[in-house]
């Protein structure tokens, strides 16, 4: 089926629900998103679209590109967005690595993606939404019969924004994103009396597939926000029941001293993932508001995998439990197979994370030999994040494989060393890394970020740890830094740290 018809199976039954309510204060019930979307769709067939075709999409979070990107699915194309922060290097091997036959960017990137794809069919949004695709006075109907699909046919390609190495292109079906949506509904108890609060940017799995598809399958709304700004989302949580955020999200609104648990008189969730939640951060999050956040792990190739619980102990510093239908193992250094969702016995040794289920996707496009290195021969996709299994049967991440650090032979989890390192008094958050050494191979360096008004000693902090942890772990140079370097998911880039001491 295809997914667009999935989605709005229960919507269909309301149309004159509201969907999204806009910063303008319209609001587009779910006949406009119906209507909305089947314009996009009559536009993009009669650009020259086919079932299959990619539809590469680099424009500002607007309503627009929320409908935009309903008609690419109901068009069968396959949709393809685009962060708009990259550059004329980044599009070009975006756009010769997926070939679209369709591509909408923002007005002042049209010269470069006309030099780069001449022959695709090339159209513009501007972030009030305004378009060529359905151009000045719109004569695309809003009738559009949704093209058929099959599960296995590919919804979406996603490059992964990585923090690390060369992007990949994810191929999500059909069948992975509908699978995904199903099983959060279900589990977060969403429902069309739910109003969510949607700050996040739409070019990523997390505003993208989660947050807009749990809405709509649950014929929900949702404030439908260009962006992330504590205030408003402050405001806005006066009439709102559900905010999904990154953990940035949740720091920032702690920073405003108001900010308490009366702005959250309505709120019934707070969902936080993409990148790891300070504990720190959950406890005074519950502290001032009341509400434990619930954390859950995913990733752009799967989909949602865990979740702590709606009803039960959300545990920070954990990321739950593997969600109804997907399975999670941990694959030890030795190969061993650490049994999946196991409640007895000790926790498990630190491994790589695997995953299988109907949310994973099938592979990277047109990476034959990556399928082949990154799926086990039993199915399973090896996440590259590295964790352990607990004895209660909660996950626990404790970093990615590439942010392993050996030196001397050892093996440094970056994530251990970090957690002390917060512990220390003074300490806001750090990042552990491994440089080159000439005698150890690698060398574990920390980049520190004090609390407001601490003045910290690299040599200090140095010597407390050396009482804490096998020499070999203890960072050989401590750097105090103002904040660390983040992608726009909110994720510490190591690699950028890695480049800035390779020198050390
Ligand atoms: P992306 O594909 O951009 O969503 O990045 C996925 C990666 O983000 C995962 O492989 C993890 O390394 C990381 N990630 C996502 N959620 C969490 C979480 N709750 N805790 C720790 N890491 C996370």
């Amino acid at each position: 089926m295809n997914l667009y018809t999935f989605l709005l199976r229960t919507a269909a039954a309301s149309p004159d629900a509201p969907c999204a309510i806009l910063p303008s204060g319209v609001t587009w019930t779910y006949a406009d998103v119906a209507a909305g979307s089947g314009r996009y769709a009559n536009a993009l067939i009669a650009s020259g679209l086919k079932p299959g075709d990619r539809v590469a999409v680099q424009v500002e979070k607007s309503a627009e590109a929320f409908a935009l990107y309903l008609g690419c699915l109901r068009a069968g194309g396959v949709f393809l967005p685009l962060n708009t922060g990259y550059q004329k290097s980044e599009l070009a091997y975006f756009i010769g690595n997926a070939e679209p036959a369709v591509i909408v960017g923002t007005p002042d990137k049209a010269a470069i993606i006309a030099e780069i794809a001449p022959a695709a069919a090339r159209f513009t949004m501007h972030e009030s939404g305004e378009n060529t695709l359905l151009g000045a006075q719109s004569t695309f109907g809003a009738d559009f019969k949704t093209v058929a699909r099959t599960d296995d046919d590919l919804a979406a390609i996603l490059y992964t924004s990585g923090t690390t190495g060369r992007s990949k292109g994810a191929m999500i079906t059909h069948r992975n994103l509908a699978a995904n949506a199903e099983t959060l509904v279900d589990f977060w108890g969403i429902t069309n009396r739910d109003v969510l609060i949607h700050m996040l940017p739409i070019y990523h799995v997390h505003g993208l597939f989660v947050a807009l598809h749990c809405v709509l399958r649950a014929g929900a709304r949702m404030y439908f926000e260009p962006k992330f700004e504590p205030k408003r989302a402050r405001a806005l949580m006066q009439t709102s029941t559900m905010m999904m955020g990154v953990p940035t999200f949740y720091t920032r609104l702690l920073l405003d001293a108001e900010f308490s648990k009366a702005d959250c008189a309505t709120m019934r969730l707070f969902v936080s993932g993409s990148a790891p939640l300070l504990a720190e951060t959950h406890v005074e999050f519950s502290a001032r508001t009341g509400h434990a956040i619930l954390e859950r792990y995913g990733m752009t190739e799967t989909g949602m995998n865990t979740s702590n619980p709606l009803v039960g102990e959300r545990i920070a510093g954990t990321v739950g439990v593997p969600l109804p239908g997907t399975r999670v193992r941990v694959r030890t250094e030795a190969g061993e197979i650490c049994a999946e969702g196991t409640k007895t016995g000790p926790d498990s040794e630190i491994g790589g994370i695997e995953v299988k289920g109907a949310n994973i996707f099938p592979g990277y496009w047109r990476m034959p030999e990556k399928n082949a290195e990154e799926f086990t021969a039993d199915g399973f996709f090896k996440t590259g994040d590295m964790g352990r299994l607990l004895a209660n049967g909660y996950v626990q991440i404790v970093g990615r494989e590439k942010d392993l650090i050996i030196t001397g032979g050892l093996n440094v989890y970056p994530k251990e060393i970090e957690e002390k390192m917060d512990a220390l008094p003074g300490v806001l958050e750090s990042a552990v890394i491994g440089v080159p050494h000439p005698d150890f191979g690698e060398a574990v360096v920390a980049v520190v970020v004090p609390q407001a008004g601490a003045a910290l000693d690299g040599a200090a902090l140095i010597a407390i740890l050396k009482t804490d942890l096998a020499g070999f772990k203890v960072p050989k140079r401590v750097h105090i830094v103002a904040e660390l370097p983040r992608n726009a998911m909110g994720k510490v880039q190591k690699n950028v740290l890695r480049q800035t001491y390779a020198a050390l």
